[in-house]
């Protein structure tokens, strides 16, 4: 799953997405393209395999400009990382289409399409999306229904935004297990699949939710949710800035991450506690409540997070007294589990936007799981959104695909699980005490670690 920008505006939208994509390779990616509606309202498009810097010298060599436009960085999950596999894909000239994840079907949508006359130039399972949108729009004439009923057809993941010839004040775009926000700005609007991309330009969003779509105008957002509904979803500020996200001298974000971790820590821990005790209140209103029915914890994530899982389910035991299991979420979401009805749920996951995990915890709720708690580093997320309790970790942007910061947060923020639902259990009051002394001094402990760089070196 990679990177999606877009933008609507009244001046020449190609620099804002060409710096949005920028802002965005740090996910990693394969290739990347970019479609605009230009003056005359035709569709125009450019892509390159390899690096954006790529599609920069492209783009010098065959500029396009233009007021609406899309763009995109791939990473392949369904053919080659080649030009022709880039996004954004065409149909008949007319419809572009970007998008972030995977089409279950689409090999049945594939033959369908062909057997009516579609010609496809990709090997990806996004170029279905494309060309169902330009059948649907000879059918109805209308972008938004044509996008609404290519999403009933589709099965499996997507962050999608659509843009088409002739449609030069309005592009539409939909989520579903991806990722996918509305930047607002004065009199234009953006989406991405992650606010980074769009701190340049504003710092006011609007988060979609799964099954929603968005019509978006210069001046107007239309949303509507999975049954069609018109919605409203909050407008939220970003407290992102662009500063936070350079690399403040150091060689890669990773480096500077690892020696964030003091700080990272140190705001994980701060104001949560008093008096030797951890303030329950930390993890939400309900926290006493629920924590006071909770016999066992069974925590779902996936890769670095499952790893913190991991290590916390020996605090789980040893210190708390209750049993723990760990689940990888892209299993549990296809095993049937055994219901306890005094079980927490732990999601863990830096972004808030795994989607086993949050597709996982959906699960788990409708097996019959009635409490649910997630660690997550993102407030704005939807994990955050879909669970009973929270517990923030505070580390700032992660930047790094391999986790540092996030990761020695979430088993802090781990600990402090342990002890409110130790204390409950088989946790002393001394104990209690002496597990915050050292946890407390652990950012100072890690600095010292980290002044010894050179010497390790
Ligand atoms: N599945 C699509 C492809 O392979 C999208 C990949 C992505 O999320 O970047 O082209």
């Amino acid at each position: 799953m990679c990177g999606i920008v877009g933008a609507i505006a009244q001046r020449d939208v190609v620099p804002i997405l060409q710096e949005g994509l920028r802002r965005l390779e740090y996910r990693g990616y394969d290739s990347a393209g970019i479609a605009v509606i230009t003056a005359n309202s035709a569709l125009q498009c450019r892509r390159a395999a390899g690096k954006i810097s790529q599609l920069s010298a492209l783009l010098d060599q065959s500029p396009v400009a233009g007021h609406l436009g899309i763009a995109h960085t791939r990473w392949a999950t369904h053919g080659e990382p080649t030009t022709a596999n880039a996004h954004p894909h065409l149909s008949s000239d007319k419809i572009a289409v970007v998008h972030n994840g995977i089409i279950e079907n689409h090999e049945e949508l594939r033959a369908e399409l062909q057997s009516s006359g579609y010609v496809f130039s990709s090997d990806t399972d996004t170029e279905v999306i494309t060309h169902l949108v330009h059948y649907y729009l000879l059918e109805t004439h209308c972008l938004l229904s044509a996008v609404e009923r290519t999403l009933t057809r589709l099965h499996g993941t997507y962050a999608i935004a659509v843009a088409a010839a002739g449609e030069a004040g309005r592009m539409i775009a939909a989520r579903q297990g991806s990722p996918l926000l509305i930047g607002v700005g004065v009199g234009e609007h953006f989406i991405a699949s992650d606010v980074m991309a769009l701190i340049p330009v504003t710092q006011q969003f609007i988060f979609l939710e799964d099954g929603d779509i968005a019509d978006i105008h210069l001046d107007a957002v239309n949303i509507f949710d999975a049954h069609g509904a018109p919605v409203e979803r909050p407008m939220q500020m970003s407290g992102l800035s662009a500063d936070t996200i350079g690399r403040n001298g150091y060689r890669h974000y990773m480096l500077k991450e690892i020696f964030e971790q003091p700080e990272a820590l140190t705001e994980t821990l701060a104001g949560r506690f008093a008096d030797g005790h951890v303030l329950e209140n930390s993890f939400g209103d309900k926290a006493a409540s629920i924590f006071d029915r909770v016999r066992e914890v069974r925590i779902i994530a996936c890769g670095t997070s499952y790893h913190a899982g991991l290590i916390a389910s020996y605090w789980f035991d040893e210190i708390a007294g209750i049993p723990c299991r760990v689940d990888v979420a892209s299993e549990f979401r296809y095993r049937q589990p055994v219901v306890t009805p005094d079980t927490l749920i732990v999601t863990l996951s830096q972004s808030g936007e795994t989607a086993d995990t949050l597709a996982a915890l959906e699960e788990a709720k409708r097996c019959g799981f009635k409490y649910s708690l997630s660690i997550c580093n993102v407030p704005e997320s939807s994990l955050v959104r879909a669970s009973d309790l929270v517990l923030m970790t505070r580390a700032g942007p992660e930047i790094g695909v391999a986790s540092t910061k996030a990761f020695t947060s979430q088993l802090v923020a781990l600990m402090m699980l342990v002890l409110v639902l130790g204390r409950r259990h088989a946790l002393s009051l001394e104990g209690e005490a002496g597990i915050i002394d050292e946890l407390l001094s652990l950012p100072a402990a890690i600095h010292q670690v980290l002044q010894l760089n050179d010497e390790i070196k």
